[in-house]
C-alpha cells in the first residue's frame, strides 16, 4: 500500500491537480493532508473541494487555514501574506469556514496492513499551535521530543527535508528517497504543493510505501503561468504571482 502526503496547497489549483493526477498514475488512492489547503494563490474554495474530497487518512490545520476559518488573528503574518489571508477569508463560505475550524493541530494516524503508525502535525510537534519553523537538526531534535510514534510528517517551511534520530545523534538534510531503519525516528517535511520556497518551482510532495518502508519525493510540474494569471486577477498581492515562478 503506498499512499500520498501532500501539504501546503495554499489555494494553487493547477499544482493541486498535477500532484494529484501524478499521484493517480502510480495507483495511490488514500491521502494525508498537512494543512495550508487555502492562502496566498487564487482557487481557496476549488482546493479545498478537491481535499474533502479526497479519501482522507488524516488532515490537520495549518496557520493560514487558521486564519482563514477565524480561529486565530493575523498575527505573525507579514502584509502580503496578511492581505492574501483577508482576501481568502472573504471568499469561503460558512460551511467552508466551519470545516477548517473543525481541523486538529496534530493527529495519530494508524494503518493496519501491517501495522503502521506516524503523526502529522503542520508546523511542529513541540507547539503545534505556535507555528515554529524546523529548518535544521537542532530544530528537528526540539520537536522530537514530542513524537512517540516512528514517523512524523510535517509541512509549513515549504522546503522538502529529512531527519533521522538515532540513539546518538539527529542527522538530516534533503533527501529524494528516505529507506527506515526500525530502531530509529523519522521527521520529515514533505514541501509545498502550491508554493514551493526551496528554488525549484515544480510542486512538491511525498508518497510513503508502506510495504517496503520507504519514503520518496516527487516534484511535478505544472502549469504556473495560469496559476500567475489568476493571483493577478483575483486582485491578490502580485509577488504571489511572482515567486510561483522562481520557487522562493
Ligand atoms: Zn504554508
Amino acid at each position: 500500500m503506498k499512499i500520498a502526503v501532500i501539504a501546503d496547497i495554499h489555494a494553487n489549483l493547477e499544482a493541486l491537480h498535477a500532484v494529484l493526477g501524478h499521484a493517480r498514475a502510480q495507483g495511490i488512492t488514500k491521502y494525508v493532508c498537512l494543512g495550508d489547503i487555502v492562502g496566498y494563490n487564487a482557487n481557496p474554495h476549488e482546493c479545498l473541494e478537491e481535499v474533502r474530497n479526497l479519501d482522507l487518512l488524516g488532515v490537520v490545520m495549518g496557520n493560514h487555514d487558521a486564519v482563514a476559518c477565524g480561529r486565530q488573528s493575523l498575527v505573525g503574518f507579514n502584509p502580503y501574506a496578511a492581505r492574501a489571508a483577508e482576501w481568502t477569508r472573504s471568499q469561503l463560505s460558512d460551511a467552508e469556514q466551519t470545516w477548517l475550524a473543525s481541523l486538529s493541530f496534530k493527529q495519530d494516524i494508524f494503518i493496519d496492513s501491517p501495522i503502521t503508525r506516524f503523526t502529522i502535525v503542520h508546523a511542529s510537534l513541540n507547539r503545534p499551535e505556535a507555528w515554529e519553523y524546523v529548518f535544521d537538526t537542532h530544530e528537528a531534535d526540539v520537536s522530537m521530543q514530542f513524537q512517540w510514534m516512528p514517523l512524523c510528517f510535517i509541512g509549513h517551511t515549504h522546503s522538502p527535508l529529512a531527519f533521522e534520530r538515532s540513539l546518538l545523534e539527529t542527522v538530516g538534510g534533503v533527501f529524494n528517497t528516505v529507506r527506515f531503519n526500525p530502531d530509529h525516528k523519522y521527521l520529515v517535511n514533505c514541501g509545498s504543493v502550491g508554493q514551493p520556497r526551496d528554488r525549484d518551482p515544480r510542486a512538491a510532495y511525498v508518497t510513503y510505501d508502506l510495504d517496503h518502508a520507504t519514503i520518496q519525493l516527487h516534484r511535478v510540474v505544472y502549469d504556473i503561468s495560469t496559476a500567475q494569471k489568476k493571483v493577478i486577477a483575483a486582485g491578490l498581492p502580485e509577488y504571489c504571482a511572482i515567486r510561483l515562478g522562481t520557487g522562493r
